[in-house]
C-alpha cells in the first residue's frame, strides 16, 4: 500500500513527476495491501500454466502444418486426453501447493524487503536483477537437480517430472510435492540476495515459468528470441535429459548451460549432438550421390 493519497502528494514525495508507468502503478496499487499485491503471483501462475502451452498442444494434436520438423522426438505423439490429464495433475498440485505456498511465504517477501512503493526501479535495474535471480537459480537447481539423480531422490521424488520422456509444455511444473517445495528455494534466492520491487518479483515469477514451458516445449523452433541469450540451454537441451530418462547424468541445468559445461555433465550430449550431424551430413551426401560407406561414423565418446 502506498503511503501517498494522491499523485500530488506522490508527486511532490518524488521531487518530479510520475512517469506513465508510475501513474499506472499508483492508480492500482495504492489501495491494495503488500500481501494482496504479493498474492497476485497466484494469478499469474495460474494463466501462465494454463494458457502458455496452449499453442504447443494446437501444434501437436493438430499437427499444424510446418511445424512438425521442429519436433524434437518426431515419433512420440501424445493424444489431447494425455495433455489434459497432465493439465489437471499441475492443476491438483497447483491447488494443493503451490498456492498455498504463496499463501504463507509473504513473511519471507516482507523479511527480505521486497518494495511496492515508489518510485518503479528502472528498466536496467530491472534487468540486472534478473539476470541474477536467474543466474543463483540456475546455480542452485544445478546441483539440488543433481542431487535428485541419486537413487533415492530419483525413486521417491524427482521419477514423477521425468514421467515425461519426451516433454511437453504442460508437463514443465508437472513434478512431486517435494520437488515443488525443494525447487522453490533457488526461486526464492536471488530475490533474497537482491530485493528488488514487487514488479521485478512478479517478472521474475513469470518468465522463469514461461522459460520451463519453452524448455519442456517438445518442439526446437529456430526463431524463438531465446536463442540469442548467450549459454541458454533451451529445449534440445532439457529434451536429451528426459530423453535419457532416470539414468541421465547429463544437462542438469534448468536454463543456461554453463554449469553442464564447467562440471563435466553435457558430455553425453555433445557427443550425440556430434553424432548426429555426422549422419545428416553423410545423409546430404548420399543425397548428392555420394556414398554412405565412403564415410563412417566415429562411435566413441570424447
Ligand atoms: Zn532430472
Ligand atoms: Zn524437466
Amino acid at each position: 500500500m502506498l503511503p501517498y493519497q494522491t499523485l500530488e502528494e506522490a508527486a511532490s514525495a518524488l521531487g518530479r513527476n510520475l512517469t506513465f508507468a508510475e501513474t499506472l502503478w499508483f492508480n492500482y496499487s495504492a489501495s491494495k495491501s503488500d500481501y494482496v499485491l504479493y498474492l497476485h503471483n497466484i494469478l499469474f501462475l495460474f494463466v501462465i500454466f494454463s494458457v502458455v502451452p496452449l499453442p504447443l498442444v494446437f501444434a501437436e494434436v493438430l499437427s499444424w502444418a510446418g511445424l512438425d520438423r521442429y519436433k524434437i522426438q518426431p515419433k512420440v505423439r501424445l493424444p489431447f486426453s494425455d495433455m489434459l490429464k497432465c493439465y489437471k495433475d499441475v492443476m491438483r498440485m497447483f491447488i494443493l501447493i503451490v498456492g498455498p505456498l504463496q499463501l504463507v511465504s509473504y513473511p519471507s517477501v516482507q523479511i527480505i524487503g521486497i518494495r511496492t512503493g515508489l518510485p518503479l526501479p528502472s528498466g536496467w535495474e530491472m534487468l540486472c536483477q534478473l539476470l541474477v535471480y536467474f543466474l543463483v537459480e540456475d546455480y542452485t537447481n544445478y546441483w539440488i537437480h543433481r542431487f535428485l539423480h541419486n537413487k533415492w531422490g530419483y525413486e521417491k521424488i524427482h521419477r514423477v517430472h521425468h514421467e515425461y520422456t519426451a516433454p511437453i509444455g504442460f508437463a514443465a511444473p508437472y513434478a512431486h510435492w517435494a520437488e515443488i517445495l525443494i525447487l522453490g528455494i533457488p526461486s526464492f534466492l536471488g530475490p533474497a540476495m537482491v530485493p528488488g520491487h514487487m514488479v521485478t518479483f512478479w517478472s521474475w515469477i513469470a518468465l522463469r515459468q514461461v522459460e520451463a514451458i519453452e524448455t519442456h516445449s517438445g518442439y526446437d523452433f529456430p526463431w524463438t528470441p531465446t536463442k540469442y541469450i548467450p549459454f541458454y540451454g533451451g529445449a534440445e537441451y532439457h529434451d536429451y535429459h528426459h530423453y535419457v530418462g532416470g539414468q541421465s547424468q547429463s544437462n542438469f541445468a534448468s536454463v543456461f548451460t554453463y554449469c553442464d559445461f564447467i562440471y563435466g555433465t553435457d558430455k553425453g550430449f555433445r557427443y550425440q549432438k556430434k553424432i548426429l550431424k555426422k549422419l545428416k551430413e553423410e545423409s546430404n551426401a548420399v543425397q548428392n550421390g555420394g556414398s554412405y560407406n565412403n564415410s563412417t561414423v566415429d562411435l566413441k565418446s570424447d
